[in-house]
């Protein structure tokens, strides 16, 4: 089954034989001028969608549903693919109901994974518009968009001798490549893996993080339930005395965490109390709410044919509120899956600040809002 979108929506045009005699160097670039506008990737994908000139795109080869629900995904990338650090992410892009929606999942396999292949968990989300679709649609043969890896969440080379991992519910997948990256190192450090669940039965990976720890003295897996009495090794929410438990010499060593925002947020608090937040390495999977100056809106906002009054929301939920569905991926400005064309008018970045007032230029629409009349390339 192919996803992606398939040309039939768009008429060919041929470009004029000046222009490809300028750009025709190779054999190559010969093709790519006579597949202009649509470029050559377009007509190889009505061949084969996997073979692409320039786009990155993956197969999927293996698809695993559990309980949560979730769905986990083994993908084959095309040959542009460049590899990853342990921790970072890529965007994935389907076409669902012809619509393309990307958006940023975490590698749970180990970077020296033999085949080359990835594999994403995702866990579908009540009203999730893409974890749902590929939880009930992903199958064997789905060739869906795939971005280069990117992100700053990644382990450290040379490796820190000891590291603590900690994660809760779907946040597993970036320290679950870490703990898997560091096993086929052969790391002889100590590395504590700390993971909350409601219950036991909503841990993934739960046999495969037993065996690691059994099979590896220098491993310990410490699992936390928050509604569940019996069983695991803490109970009840994070606490200090959870992280004194687990490692006690978390003050001294590195920790990656990834999970849901009050856990997030509890971890952070007790860092910051302890005064070592610089220990402290984090991904966040949902956007935090940004903090946006809506007081003194003004002006109008134009997405193409669209009109809508500047409420002074960022211009992401302006675009949807006012109907539209512009492409997005992470909603917090590190995937750039919602880049478009600033026409005219001035925009503020509310994570930096920053004012943007050159016209014909990119902005993220998820993180900028509007200063007075705004034009969008929409
Ligand atoms: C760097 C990064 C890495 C990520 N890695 C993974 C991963 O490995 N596995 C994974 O399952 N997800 C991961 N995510 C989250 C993922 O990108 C999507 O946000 C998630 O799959 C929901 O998308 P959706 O289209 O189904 O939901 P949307 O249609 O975008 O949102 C629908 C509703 O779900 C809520 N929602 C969205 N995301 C979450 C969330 N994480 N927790 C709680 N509520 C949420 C929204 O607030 C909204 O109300 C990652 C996100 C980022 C930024």
């Amino acid at each position: 089954m192919v996803s992606l979108t398939p040309l039939r929506h768009t008429p060919l045009r041929h470009a004029p034989l000046a222009s490809i005699r300028r750009r025709a160097r190779s054999p190559l670039a010969v093709l790519e001028a006579l597949a202009t506008p649509h470029g050559l990737d377009r007509y190889l994908e009505l061949v084969n969608p996997m073979l692409t000139v320039r786009e990155l795109r993956a197969e999927v080869t293996g698809v695993r549903r559990t309980a949560g629900p979730s769905v986990t995904l083994t993908l084959r990338p095309t040959r542009q693919w460049r590899g990853f650090a342990a921790g970072q992410f890529v965007t994935i892009a389907v076409d669902i109901d012809g619509v393309r929606r990307s958006r940023c999942y975490s590698p749970a396999c180990s970077e020296h994974r033999a085949d080359g292949q990835l594999e994403l968990t995702v866990k579908a989300h009540p009203d999730g518009v893409v974890s749902n679709w590929l939880y009930a649609n992903a199958t064997p043969g789905l060739v869906v968009g795939l971005s280069q890896a990117d992100g700053v969440f990644a382990l450290p080379t040379p490796r820190p001798e000891r590291v603590l991992l900690i994660s809760g519910g779907s946040g597993v997948t970036p320290v679950m490549s870490m703990l898997r990256t560091l096993v086929d190192e052969g790391h002889a450090g100590e590395i504590v893996f700390l993971h909350y669940g409601n219950t036991e039965a909503d841990v993934a990976y739960l046999p495969e993080l037993r065996a690691i720890a059994a099979a590896h003295a220098n491993v310990r897996l410490v699992l936390g339930y928050t509604a569940q009495a019996a069983g695991g090794d803490l109970h009840g929410l994070f606490d200090e005395t959870h992280l004194a438990d687990a490692a006690p010499w978390y003050a001294e060593a590195p920790a990656y965490l990834c999970g849901p925002p009050p856990l997030m947020a509890a971890v952070r608090d007790q860092y910051a109390a302890k005064g070592i937040e610089d220990l402290l390495h984090t991904e966040e999977f949902l956007a935090a709410p940004l903090a946006v100056p809506d007081a003194d809106a003004t002006g109008a906002v134009r997405f193409g044919d669209t009109l809508v009054e500047n409420n002074g929301a960022t211009l992401l939920e302006q675009a949807e509120d006012a109907g539209l569905s512009p492409a997005y991926g992470c909603r917090m400005g590190i995937c750039f899956s919602c880049t478009q064309v600033k026409k005219s008018g001035c925009t503020k970045n509310v994570l930096t600040g920053d004012v943007h007032t050159d016209p014909d230029t990119e902005i993220q629409l998820c993180i900028s809002v509007p200063v007075g009349d705004v034009d969008i390339d929409l």
